[in-house]
């Protein structure tokens, strides 16, 4: 036992380092996404997370994307509390059986103009969860997706370029 806490003690972090991003290409991916939000909706995008039965990797990812590391607030994007705010619903995970009817409210909660993200493979149709009982199955089972974002889980870089194609090319 003491043995292993001395070694404990002076052994390094088994973790992976963390990603460093890259910089110049995260501003310029975030300052597109925000010019087009501004050219289109007229505001910077305001953004309602849910999660629909997630692992909650693809949360990690997306909280990510305010972390000190890409702080990509300072850059218009913004996450609010209620759907009533948002424009845009980004929804992770299978939809879990307990969470069908709080995602179909949540949508209709949302005013039009709305848009639907789906992030993760198992957004996209169950993912490693689509055999269980308690998995209703992909988001666009309970409510329209407008673009799937891949990945398990996507990265925030992915999660951006994903948010710049849809205010490109759907709004
Ligand atoms: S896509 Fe991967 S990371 Fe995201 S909820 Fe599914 S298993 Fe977890």
């Amino acid at each position: 036992m003491r043995k292993l806490l001395l070694k404990s003690l002076v052994q390094g972090p088994l973790t992976e380092p963390a990603p460093v991003p890259d910089d110049a290409a995260l501003a310029e991916l975030a300052q597109r996404l925000d010019g087009a939000a501004r050219r289109r909706l007229g505001r910077s995008l305001a953004i309602r997370e849910v999660d629909a039965g997630s692992c909650n990797a693809c949360e990690l990812e997306i909280h990510a994307i305010n972390n000190v590391l890409y702080d990509l607030e300072r850059f218009g994007l913004r996450f609010v509390a209620s759907p009533r705010h948002a424009d845009v619903l980004l929804i992770t995970g299978p939809v879990t059986q307990n969470m069908r009817v709080a995602l179909e409210r949540t949508y209709a909660a949302t005013p039009d103009p709305k848009w639907v993200v789906a992030v993760g493979n198992c957004a996209r149709d169950g993912g490693v969860f689509a055999a269980s009982s308690a998995c209703v199955g992909g988001v666009s089972r309970v409510v329209p997706v407008d673009l799937h974002i891949a990945g398990c889980p996507p990265t925030p870089q992915a999660l951006l370029g994903g948010l710049l194609a849809l205010v490109e090319k759907v709004l």
